[in-house]
């Protein structure tokens, strides 16, 4: 797999990129190849509710979980074909599983990223085009915002959960010296990834979970909302 080259450049959401993905490009589905794909829990719960698999069923079927040796918390990755090295969802006609594919493959060729402004505190949020010769989508001569690309992608509901995972991860890091006990690593499995379980364990009264006001009602967004608050406030938590 060739190295991604970034653009320099840092574009806001306001700024237009050049870039189209349909059928009738000469590089269709060659990025679905050799992707390390690793699933955030919104991915996670999107794929597999969309195939319709409980948690351990998919990942069975299609990948693995493990514990990430840079955030040091639960992962779920899902395995290349190993004949071909193809993404398992991979058909001739295209993605499979368009509809719910995992957000890196809605992102791509744009790479983004969350910082501080050192000044003024605020949150921003920096986008960089990824460029790699495969990819002939740059040629295309469609302008388009990256406001509009993240909505025509239906990006959304990925970045919000994905930016509310992604203080699990700094939380962990601000503590990165400190191991988490198994039970630590099964309770964060459960709440961000095992979302139909972490549901009957709190109604079984198992576990005590504050942040829903009807579990058995709760869809599976509010149940991952919750279980990322609850993995923030009663799990990772350092004395
Ligand atoms: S999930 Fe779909 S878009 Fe993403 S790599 Fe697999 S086949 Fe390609
Ligand atoms: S390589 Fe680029 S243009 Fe080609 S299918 Fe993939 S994203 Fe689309």
């Amino acid at each position: 797999m060739e190295e991604p080259v970034f653009d320099p450049r840092e574009l806001g959401l306001e700024d237009e990129i050049v870039f189209a993905c349909h059928p009738g490009v000469p590089c269709f589905n060659k990025c679905c190849y050799d992707v390390h794909l690793v699933l955030s829990p919104y991915d996670f719960l999107r794929l597999r509710r969309g195939l319709g698999l409980p948690p351990q069923e998919f990942i069975e079927r299609y990948g693995e979980a493990y514990i990430g040796e840079v955030t040091q918390l639960p992962v779920v990755a899902v395995y290349m074909n190993p004949h071909d090295f193809a993404c398992p969802f991979l058909r001739p006609e295209g993605c499979s599983v368009y509809q719910d594919r995992p957000s890196a493959c809605r992102t791509y060729p744009l790479a983004r990223y969350l910082r501080e402004d050192p000044e003024t505190g605020e949150h921003q949020e920096i986008y960089r085009i990824i460029r790699e010769t495969h990819c002939k989508g740059h040629y295309e001569k469609r302008p388009i915002k990256v406001r509009d690309f993240i909505a025509e992608q239906g990006l959304e509901p990925y970045l919000h959960f994905n930016d509310l995972f992604g203080k699990v991860v700094a939380q962990r890091q601000r503590h990165a010296e400190t191991p988490l006990t198994a039970d630590q690593l099964d309770l964060i499995f459960l709440a961000c990834y095992d979302l139909p379980r972490f549901r009957e364990e709190i109604l079984a009264g198992r576990l005590e979970c504050p942040y829903l006001e009807d579990p058995s009602e709760a869809s599976e967004e509010d149940l991952l909302e919750a279980g990322i608050r609850f993995v923030l406030e009663k799990v990772l938590v350092f004395d």
